[in-house]
């Protein structure tokens, strides 16, 4: 009796085999696209760690800089 399994990534059913190169994906082209949505998974979570880093001096001095800069542009009228 198959075991058929449905494709995380459309839904296909897929009939788990030894001929079902792909399993549980239906194709490449499935999995492919599941890998990709992993690493872009990880990619935000890169993305987010490094945004709770705390900033650098030089990077204080340049928020600094640039505030001090907005505040001469208010008070020029
Ligand atoms: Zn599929």
């Amino acid at each position: 009796m198959a075991t058929i399994v449905k494709c995380p990534t459309c839904q296909t059913e897929v009939v788990w085999g030894p001929e079902a190169a792909f399993r549980p994906f239906c194709s490449d082209r499935c999995r492919l696209i599941d890998l990709g949505a992993w690493a872009a998974e990880e990619h935000r979570i890169a993305d987010k760690s490094l945004q709770d880093q705390p900033l650098t001096e030089q990077q204080l001095t340049e928020l600094d800089e640039l505030f001090a800069g907005q505040d001469a542009e208010f008070f020029k009228d």
